[in-house]
């Protein structure tokens, strides 16, 4: 069985404007460069008007930097979208698809396979989110829901994608609520995830990280389950000695 290295992400949403993203960067290189890199994978998802100052600052250090969307067109009208070669042209290495806040203005479907392919296509890493409202967790919907969502991101992957790709669990009820998953919550739902992606892909290799509201004060308890190898993170990853305490915690 491969060990699977802890990816930490930071999900920066619509917030960090203009110099505010040097800032941050300059602060999380003081915070490796005095206290150490840690031993897990760091990532960032700025928004697309950060994504080349973001990646020209961290350029050097092991953090990559991805979009937070991509769109399967290698070109075209597609107004407001961002391609692959646009990603890569501002320094990415990666791209986060069908986080939840996309889904909800009706990104679904098989565009989102697409959308992982295109992304693995064009040498970046591809990260797929998923996961279960809160209605549908309370009606007991969530295996078939999630298990759905995985075999149709996954429908284009291939086995030798699996170093260059990830899943986030993302339970929508815990995403910016301050409402975090149980560990145990959040470890059955990874371990399924790791289960249903294991039909695509070596499940002993695939990457699986949890998201919703983890802080530094939850994310030992979360990252010590054996089937979440990392933590996608929004609010917490604002702040640069957030996001590394949470990576120290994998
Ligand atoms: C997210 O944006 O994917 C997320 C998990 O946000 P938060 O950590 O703020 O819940």
């Amino acid at each position: 069985m491969s060990v699977r290295r802890p990816l930490i992400a930071g999900n920066w949403k619509m917030h960090v404007v203009g110099d505010e993203a040097d800032a941050y960067c300059a602060e999380l290189l003081r915070l490796l460069d005095a206290d150490g890199v840690p031993a897990a994978e760091l990532a960032l998802f700025p928004p697309f008007t950060a994504l080349e100052r973001v990646s020209g600052a961290l350029a050097g250090s092991d953090v990559w930097v991805g979009g937070q969307n991509v769109h399967e067109a290698e070109s075209g009208a597609h107004t407001g979208d961002i391609s692959v070669a646009m990603l890569a042209g501002a320094g990415c290495g990666g791209a986060l698809v069908g986080h939840s806040e996309r889904r909800a203005l009706g990104e679904t479907g098989p565009a989102l396979a697409a959308r992982v392919r295109a992304a693995l296509d064009g040498g970046l890493r591809a990260m797929l989110a998923c996961g279960e409202s809160l209605e549908q967790r309370e009606a007991g919907e969530t295996e078939d829901w999630v298990t759905g969502q995985v075999r149709e991101g996954l429908a284009e992957i291939r086995p030798d994608d699996v170093e260059r790709f990830s899943i986030a669990y993302e339970p929508i009820w815990a995403i910016g609520t301050g409402v975090v998953a149980t560990p145990e919550q959040a470890q059955d739902a990874c371990a399924l995830v790791r289960r249903v992606a294991g039909e695509f892909l070596d499940r002993d290799q695939i990457r699986v990280l949890y998201g919703g509201s983890v802080k530094p004060e939850n994310a030992a308890e979360l990252l010590g389950q054996p089937d979440i190898d990392g933590a996608l993170v929004g609010g917490a990853s604002l702040k640069p000695a957030d996001l590394l305490a949470i990576a120290r915690a994998a």
